[in-house]
């Protein structure tokens, strides 16, 4: 649930804020004077101020000022005077949006929503997602080298899940034993492509429901395996 904070010094302001907020499932803390709502707007994790301009204590410039350097979240200002829109724009203060008293709550409660669903967007492609394959029911999840079969984790040695790893990567493809031994323990290792035969039979136990008719990795005789796609 995204949290609000209101710094108005206008209480009747504030509260009907709050309540059109509140109706849309925002949880809304309110802030009456500038020095409070600065405190906190620093100190605690909100995602999205509502800052009015005109305010005992610290004006909403130096707190949206102040907020801007160390913080990115949405802030929105309100200003009863048309000279404080042109300020706010002029000033460069890092201020969203802005809108001017009197307002509909309607138009505010638009303008937060629409805010907070970019900064939602901008903050989840910040966090790095894991690399995944999904092939029917099996998942191969590449950054935490994890696999599950329909839901269960199965555990892989290390060699076994790059095996599988690069079969699923090229699929349809038919590799022999000696390229997959190649690929996957490199040509200076000690050991031979019976070692593939053996880590094949391997996966196969995990991920085939019956491995005398394998759905995933096919045995082309003669040849080698193909990762059916
Ligand atoms: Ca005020």
């Amino acid at each position: 649930m995204s949290r609000i904070l209101i710094v108005e010094d206008e209480l009747s302001i504030a509260e009907l804020e709050k309540d059109y907020l509140e109706l849309s499932g925002f949880k809304v803390e309110i802030a009456n004077n500038g020095t409070e709502g600065l405190s906190r707007a620093l100190s605690e994790d909100f995602d999205l101020l509502i800052l009015d301009v005109m305010l005992p204590g610290v004006d909403g410039f130096e707190i949206c000022r102040q907020v801007r350097e160390t913080k990115d979240i949405p802030i929105i200002m309100v200003s009863a005077k048309k000279d404080d829109i042109d300020k706010i724009r002029g000033l460069g203060l890092g201020a969203d949006d802005y809108v001017t008293k009197p307002f509909s709550p309607g138009e505010l409660m638009a303008r937060v929503k629409a805010h907070l669903a970019r900064y939602d967007r901008l903050t989840s492609e910040a966090v790095p997602k894991n690399d995944i394959l999904e092939i029917r029911g099996i998942t191969i999840d590449k950054t935490s080298r994890r696999v599950t079969v329909n839901g269960v984790e199965k555990p892989f040695t290390v060699k076994e899940f790059d095996l599988l790893t690069f079969l699923a990567e090229h699929p349809n493809h038919v590799y022999t034993k000696d390229e997959l031994f190649e690929q996957i323990w490199g040509m200076e290792s000690m050991g031979d492509v019976a070692t593939v035969t053996v880590h094949i039979k391997k996966i196969r136990e995990k991920i085939e429901a019956d491995t005398s008719n394998p759905q995933y990795i096919e045995t082309i005789w003669g040849v080698g395996y193909r990762f059916k796609l």
